[in-house]
C-alpha cells in the first residue's frame, strides 16, 4: 500500500523548493522528490547568482509578480536570517531601437518604478569601463540586484523541514493519474497523492509530454574573469545588462549579454543570454568549450576590454525555452506545473512557489499570459 501524502513536489530546484515551503506553511501534508544530491547544480539554478530586477524589459505584465517575489525574497531572509538578496541597483544599456532599454522604460514608466534614464556621456562618465556608442541610452533600475541561487533553495529546504515535509534526494521519480490524484514512483517506493506539483526544469519535456512540443533545451556558459586592471570599479558595479548591436554590411544584428559586481572569490561574472545550443538534458556537455569562451571573450574585448584577463571559472548551465519567451504556469486536474523560465525564472521562485501552492489549493489563477492554454496547438 503506497504511502500517502497530501501533496508531492517532483523536482526541489528554485521553484520546486519554494512550492514545497509554501505548500506546507498552509498545513498540507507534503512529499518532496529530487533526482540529484541535495545541494547540486546540475539544472537550470547553479552558478553563485540570479539577476533580480523590477524594470522589466520582458513584460510590464511581470512587475506585480516582481515585486511580490522581491518581498517574498525579503521575509525568507527574516524567518531564516539569511542574507540571499544584495541590492545593487540595476545598469541596462544598449541602441534607442533595441528591445532591452525601450522596454525596461515602459515598465519602469507604467508601475512607476524608481529609475534614473542616462545618455551616452552620462553612461561614460559613471561607468567608463564599458565601451558604447554615441547614440546609446540607459536606464537605471532602483530596486534590482543578485539572489544567491543555491543558498536561496537550501533555505526553501530546510524551512520546508522545520514545517514537516518530507525530502527525498537522488530519486528520479516518474508519476501517473491514481483516481481523482497521482501515484508517484521513485527509487524508494511508490507514493499517493491528491495534488501533485511538477517542477523538474529541463527535464519538464519528459514528465509532462503534451507540453514537451512546446519546449527546448538551451545550454548556456556562466563565465567569470579576473579583470586586466581597475578592479574597485569592477567591484562598483551594479548589476548590469548590454543590448549589444554589431552590423555586417549595415545589418544589425543584436544580442544581449549581463553581469554582475566583481568579487574577490570569483572574479568578474558575465555571459551571454540565448547562445541556442539545443541539448538533451541527459547529454549535455558540461565542460566549457574553447568557442564558448572565445565567443564571450569576442564580447569583451570589444565593449569591456578591462575584463580580458584570465579566466577563473565556467559553469555550464541549462535554459528551458517556450515559443514565446514567457514561463507556463498551469494546472490540469490533480498537477499543477511552472516550467519554461526561458533563462529569466529564478527571480521570480519565491512568488512561484507561492504561487504552485495557491493553484493547488484552488485559491488563485496564474496571469493569463503565462497559462498554458495560450500556447497554440501543435
Ligand atoms: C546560465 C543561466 C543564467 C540565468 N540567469 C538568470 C538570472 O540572472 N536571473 C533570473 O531570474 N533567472 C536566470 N536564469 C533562469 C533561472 O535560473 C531558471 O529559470 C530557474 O533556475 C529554473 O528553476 P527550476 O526550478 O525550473 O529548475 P531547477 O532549479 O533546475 O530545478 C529543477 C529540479 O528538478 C529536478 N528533477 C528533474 N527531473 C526530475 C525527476 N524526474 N525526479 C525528481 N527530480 C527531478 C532537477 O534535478 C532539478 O533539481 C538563468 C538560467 C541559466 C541557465
Amino acid at each position: 500500500m503506497p504511502v500517502s501524502f497530501d501533496a508531492i513536489v517532483v523536482g526541489l530546484g528554485a521553484h520546486g523548493s519554494a512550492a514545497t515551503y509554501h505548500l506546507a506553511k498552509r498545513g498540507l501534508r507534503v512529499l518532496g522528490i529530487e533526482r540529484f544530491a541535495r545541494g547540486h547544480t546540475l539544472g537550470s539554478s547553479g552558478g553563485l547568482s540570479r539577476i533580480i530586477r523590477l524594470s522589466y524589459y520582458e513584460h510590464p505584465d511581470y512587475v506585480p509578480l516582481l515585486r511580490h517575489a522581491w518581498d517574498l525574497w525579503r521575509e525568507l531572509e527574516r524567518d531564516s536570517g539569511e542574507s540571499l538578496l544584495a541590492q545593487t541597483g540595476g545598469l541596462y544599456m544598449g541602441p534607442r531601437e533595441g528591445q532591452l532599454v525601450p522596454g525596461a522604460l515602459l515598465s519602469a514608466r507604467t508601475h512607476g518604478l524608481a529609475h534614473e534614464e542616462l545618455d551616452a556621456l552620462d553612461i561614460r562618465r559613471r561607468h567608463p569601463l564599458f565601451r558604447i556608442d554615441d547614440d546609446w541610452i540607459a536606464i537605471r533600475d532602483e530596486q534590482a540586484g543578485w539572489l544567491a541561487p543555491e543558498r536561496c533553495i537550501e533555505t526553501h529546504l530546510r524551512l520546508s523541514e522545520r514545517h514537516g515535509v518530507v525530502l527525498r534526494f537522488g530519486e528520479p521519480a516518474t508519476w501517473s493519474r491514481d483516481g481523482g490524484g497521482v501515484v508517484v514512483t521513485s527509487a524508494s517506493g511508490s507514493y499517493r497523492a491528491q495534488h501533485l506539483v511538477l517542477s523538474a526544469g529541463a527535464w519538464m519535456p519528459e514528465l509532462l509530454p503534451e507540453l514537451a512540443p512546446h519546449l527546448w533545451i538551451e545550454r548556456n556558459v556562466l563565465f567569470w574573469f579576473e579583470p586586466q586592471d581597475h578592479v574597485e570599479e569592477f567591484a562598483r558595479l551594479p548589476v548590469w545588462i548590454m543590448e549589444d548591436v554589431v552590423r555586417h554590411e549595415s545589418v544589425p544584428a543584436y544580442r544581449m549579454y549581463y553581469g554582475f559586481p566583481y568579487d574577490a572569490a570569483h572574479g568578474f561574472k558575465l555571459a551571454g543570454l540565448h547562445w541556442g545550443d539545443r541539448v538533451d538534458p541527459n547529454a549535455v556537455d558540461r565542460e566549457a568549450r574553447p568557442i564558448d569562451e572565445e565567443r564571450i571573450r569576442s564580447f569583451i574585448r570589444r565593449r569591456i576590454p578591462a575584463a580580458d584577463g584570465e579566466r577563473r571559472l565556467a559553469k555550464v548551465c541549462m535554459y528551458t525555452n517556450s515559443p514565446d519567451g514567457h514561463f507556463i504556469i498551469d494546472r490540469d486536474g490533480p498537477v499543477t506545473y511552472a516550467s519554461a523560465c526561458s533563462g529569466h525564472g529564478f527571480k521570480f521562485a519565491s512568488a512561484i512557489g507561492e504561487l504552485l501552492a495557491e493553484l493547488t489549493l484552488d485559491d488563485a489563477s496564474a496571469p493569463a499570459f503565462l497559462r498554458a492554454r495560450r500556447l497554440s496547438p501543435v
